[in-house]
């Protein structure tokens, strides 16, 4: 079930007939029909539906940093 704009029918519309297609550069869309006046109806879907890895460093592995031990700390009790 998508929803599309007729641009005959100058409104929103269910698209009729959808399927989904892909688009050479990788995007999503539904193309169908107008179930009023029939008029082919194109609705291009957000590009990425899966999150890509742009979050991939999360998993870093943890660094052998140097220890600073060097400074005491103050224990003014
Ligand atoms: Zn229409």
């Amino acid at each position: 079930m998508a929803e599309g704009y007729c641009v005959k029918c100058k409104s929103k519309k269910e698209i009729a007939d959808a399927v989904e297609e892909l688009m050479k550069n990788g995007r999503k869309a539904i193309k169908g029909k107008c179930p009023t006046c029939g008029v082919v109806m194109f609705k291009i879907l957000g590009g990425k539906n899966a999150p890509a890895e742009v979050s991939s460093k999360t998993a870093l592995p943890p660094q052998p940093a140097k220890l600073s031990l060097s400074e005491p700390s103050q224990a003014s009790n």
